[in-house]
Order: structure tokens, then C-alpha cells, then sequence
């Protein structure tokens, strides 16, 4: 099968590296092309715009941080849309909001193409094993059609239901996740001064009711982190914040309250303002005990 990838960020550059492990005939676009280098060295042919991903393409993949990037890159000069789109199946995996999947959906449909969603949940870690999970909503001929390359970064793909569900649930998944962060924080803070071994406390965590799935996955770099060395961010701040924002747009639609995200969001606004925004979120809980609990 054709697929073509348009984001090669943290993310996009593993689901790229497993499309082509699997053998499919892949092609590349990322705005910032150098990005594009070493997957091309490996035999991915490289797009010189979105609307040639399409031509070149059966099925297109999206992973872009936000909806504006998202919109920019389905409808700005040389866009996905402004390509022959008849047949083709659009799949976007970005994290944005429900509506966005279903203005979008209407675009593609309009062009003649189909349109699924499929956020997913997962680090990039857990996406290199291709044990994501996806959040598929749209048609469901559409979705079985998707799962034909998404069985490839995810372990599970459910049908969430309509255009928009997928979106949500990603979203309502994420919640928890990025409060426990500031949570771990906080908790870490009044572990300060008793010289607890960073591993240990982390590995005790762990096995604790005070753990959760994603420190399985991310407490070794949390207690490298909480011993003072610089650990790569997979998942950063800034895309966690951005995430909590359309938490939040989704809560005031409902008309309903968020308190802990209202609190968390301002918290990592504190610490993206003093040039933290590129801090991988296991690196947080070791910043907040240092330094971040001090601009309150
Ligand atoms: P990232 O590393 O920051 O990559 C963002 C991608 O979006 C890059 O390819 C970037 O291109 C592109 N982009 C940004 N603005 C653009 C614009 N205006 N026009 C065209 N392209 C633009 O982000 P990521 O960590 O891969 O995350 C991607 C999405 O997946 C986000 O929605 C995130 O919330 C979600 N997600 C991430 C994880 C994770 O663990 N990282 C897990 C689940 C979901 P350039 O290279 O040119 O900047």
C-alpha cells in the first residue's frame, strides 16, 4: 500500500520508521525538511509539499501538534486538500479539538476522500513497539479501512463512533495523565531534604498506589531526572499545556468546571514562561521540587 506521512516530530518520525519496517512503499512530508533526511536514507521517498504526498499516496497520515498546524497543513498553499483527493483515506492521529476532526471531516468528504481520526495514546517508546492505543472515530468501512495501517503503531484500535468521539476520549484519557504530573511534583517536593536514592523513591512509587501505567514506562527517566541529569523530552510541556487548553475548551463548551486543569495549566504556563517549555514530562516533577513550586 502507498501511505504517506506529513509530521515527522516526536511522534510522526516513529510511525514513519514502522510504516516502513512493515514493508509499505512510504512517502514523507515535514515542513522543516532536514527532518525528512535519514528516513529518506532509508528508503522513504521524500514530498516536496503536502498536495504531492496525496498524488503519491493511498492513505495519508497526519501527526501535527495543533489544530492550527493541522489546518495549515489540510488547507494552506500546496495543502492536502488542494490535491485530486477522490478515493484517498485521510487519517489524522494529532491531539486537537473534536471539532476540528469534524470541520475536517466535511473538507475531505467534500474533496472526495474519507476522513478518520485516530488519536492515540502512548509515548513514543510504547509507539516504537507499536503498542499504541487508537481512538478511532468515523464511518466504519472507514475505520477498518485505517486499521490496515494503524495496525502497525497500535496494540489496540477501538471504534470510538462518530467523527469528534475519538478526539474526546483522547482528551478524557489525557486528564488524569497530565495532572499526575504536577501531582508527582508536589509529591516529590515533600520527599526534599530525607536524601532518598532518586531510583529508589521512583521504584517505590511504582510499585505503590501512588504509581500509574505511564511511570511504568517513564520512571527511569524521571529518577535521572530527579538525580540532576538532562533526560530528551519525548512528550514535552508546552504539548502537554496545549493539551490541557483544549481540556479546558471542551469542559466550558459542556458548560461544566475543571479546577485541577484550570490549576495545572497555569502551573506549566509558569514554567513554559521561564523557558521550560521544552521539558519532557518526566523531567517536570524534578523541576517543580527544584524550582518550580518557586514562581507561585
Ligand atoms: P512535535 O515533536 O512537536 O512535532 C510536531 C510536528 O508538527 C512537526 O512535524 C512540526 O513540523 C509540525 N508542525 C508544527 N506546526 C506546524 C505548522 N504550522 N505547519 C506544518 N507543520 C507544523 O510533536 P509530537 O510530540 O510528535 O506530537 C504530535 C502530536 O501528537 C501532538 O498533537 C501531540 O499532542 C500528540 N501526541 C504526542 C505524544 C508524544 O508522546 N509525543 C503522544 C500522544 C499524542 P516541524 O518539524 O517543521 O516543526
Amino acid at each position: 500500500m502507498r501511505v504517506g506521512i506529513a509530521g515527522l516530530g516526536k511522534m510522526g518520525r516513529v510511525f514513519a520508521d514502522r510504516i516502513l519496517a512493515a514493508g509499505h512503499d512510504l512517502t514523507v512530508w515535514n515542513r522543516t525538511a532536514e527532518k525528512t533526511t535519514d528516513i529518506a536514507g532509508r528508503g522513504a521517498k521524500v514530498a516536496a509539499s503536502p498536495a504531492e504526498l496525496v498524488a503519491q499516496s493511498d492513505v495519508v497520515l497526519t501527526m501535527l501538534l495543533d489544530d492550527a498546524a493541522l489546518m495549515e497543513v489540510f488547507e494552506g498553499e500546496n495543502g492536502l486538500l488542494s490535491a485530486d483527493c477522490k478515493g484517498k483515506l485521510f487519517i489524522d492521529s494529532s491531539t486537537v479539538k473534536p471539532a476540528t476532526h469534524q470541520a475536517l471531516a466535511k473538507k475531505v468528504e467534500a474533496a472526495g476522500g474519507r476522513f478518520v481520526e485516530c488519536p492515540v495514546g502512548g509515548s513514543t517508546k510504547v509507539a516504537s513497539e507499536g503498542n499504541l492505543l487508537g481512538f478511532a472515530g468515523g464511518d466504519a468501512a472507514d475505520v477498518e479501512r485505517a486499521r490496515a495501517v494503524l495496525k502497525h503503531l497500535c496494540r489496540r484500535i477501538d471504534h470510538t463512533g462518530p467523527i469528534g468521539s475519538g478526539a474526546a476520549l483522547k482528551l478524557a484519557i489525557n486528564l488524569p495523565l497530565l495532572v499526575y504530573w504536577q501531582a508527582l511534583g508536589e509529591a516529590v517536593a515533600l520527599c526534599e531534604g530525607y536524601g532518598f536514592d532518586p531510583e529508589w523513591l521512583v521504584e517505590l512509587f511504582t510499585e505503590s498506589s501512588g504509581g500509574n501505567n505511564a511511570l511504568k514506562v517513564r520512571g527511569p527517566t524521571m529518577a535521572k531526572a530527579l538525580s540532576g541529569e538532562a533526560v530528551p523530552a519525548t512528550a514535552d510541556l508546552k504539548t502537554m499545556r496545549k493539551d490541557l487548553g483544549l481540556m479546558l475548551d471542551a469542559a466550558r463548551a459542556k458548560g461544566e468546571a475543571s479546577p485541577l486543569v484550570e490549576q495545572v495549566f497555569a502551573s506549566y504556563g509558569r514554567a513554559s514562561e521561564a523557558g521550560e517549555g521544552g521539558l519532557d514530562c518526566s523531567a517536570f516533577p524534578a523541576y517543580w521540587a527544584k524550582q518550580g513550586n518557586k514562581l507561585r
